[in-house]
């Protein structure tokens, strides 16, 4: 199946946040009031993160100017980045967390504990859940899905197909990433030297792929992402565990047939006499009687 991926370009978003609502309403999660009250953060980015009920928030970076307004806003995206070698999907225990065929990471529902292993190794700190701390029960993880149910079925992800100026595309990471390189490219014709592409080779190359016309350290992005050590010393494990299990299995195989050969190759049954043969001095080694047994 082909690899896809969504295209956001941070300097053809307005901030309307259309895309936030579209989430929520398409992924049916509410938008509690108390709840982006107790997190105003000073700053038109609302909420201030992603959270157990928003799976993907604007980011509002805002440095003083001397224009009009006093205040030089960039607006970035936050949410799961859908990484290749995604460390979530690599910890979790149950399974809950995998790749699709397109590339994206799903979640099952029915499977999460509310262990979060998965935040702890997402290098984004993406990962949330409901219900964890109380009986157990309604526990739900809360992350990017990627539309995926919508996308099963030929459709955009709803934050895509709300995106008035088109800040949002969908379609293969190939063609996402081509159009990156050339808005890159024009976008340093305009002057801004520090645009560049994110995602294309970040955790092995996500599937959300950021066009920045900032530098990185306008936007909640990490540089250079790193899936954490550990994670991957049991990915090597697992795999040296399964070569040496190989080995182990070929290994017993090998004795085991060898050992038979063996058997076979010195000594012989005789059917007539009823005889166990040593087949190089022809001596008798043993004797079956099948009514009395061996002796
Ligand atoms: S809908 Fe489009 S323009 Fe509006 S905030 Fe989202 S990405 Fe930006
Ligand atoms: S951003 Fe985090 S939650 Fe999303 S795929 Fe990557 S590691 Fe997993
Ligand atoms: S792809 Fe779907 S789940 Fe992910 S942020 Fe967009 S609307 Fe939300």
């Amino acid at each position: 199946m082909t690899e896809m991926a969504m295209l956001y370009d941070s300097s053809v978003c307005t901030a309307c946040k259309g895309c936030q609502v579209a989430c929520k309403v398409w992924n049916e999660l509410p938008s509690p009031l108390v709840k982006n009250s107790q997190e105003w953060s000073g700053s038109l980015q609302n909420p201030a993160d992603v959270n157990d009920t928003t799976r993907m928030i604007i980011t509002f970076n805002e440095a003083d100017n001397d224009k009009r307004w006093g205040i030089d806003w960039t607006f970035g995206r936050r949410s799961c980045m859908h990484c290749t070698n995604a460390g979530c999907v690599d910890v979790c225990p149950t399974g809950c967390l995998s790749h699709d065929e397109h590339g994206f990471v799903v979640a099952d529902d029915d499977k999460c504990i509310g262990c979060q292993y998965c935040r702890s190794a997402c290098p984004f700190d993406i990962p949330r859940h409901t219900g964890v701390g109380l009986d157990g029960m309604g526990i739900k993880l809360n992350k990017c899905t990627m539309c995926s149910d919508r996308v099963e079925n030929g459709r955009e992800p709803a934050c895509v197909s709300t995106c008035q100026p088109g800040a949002l595309l969908f379609g293969t990471r190939e063609e996402m990433l081509a159009k990156a390189a050339e808005k890159v490219a024009k976008l340093k014709e305009r002057g801004y030297a520090d645009a560049s592409v994110y995602g294309a080779e970040e955790v092995g190359g996500t599937h959300i792929i950021h066009v920045l016309h900032r530098g990185l350290d306008r936007y909640e992005l990490p540089e250079n992402p790193q899936v954490h050590g550990m994670i991957e010393t049991e990915n090597l494990m697992k795999t040296l565990t399964a070569v040496g299990a190989v080995g182990v299995v070929a290994g017993l195989g090998l004795s085991f047939a060898t050992g038979i050969g063996y058997r076979r190759d010195e000594q012989r049954y005789d059917e007539a006499s009823h005889d166990v043969i040593d087949v190089d001095t022809g001596e008798i080694v043993k004797h079956i009687d099948k009514e009395a047994g061996e002796r």
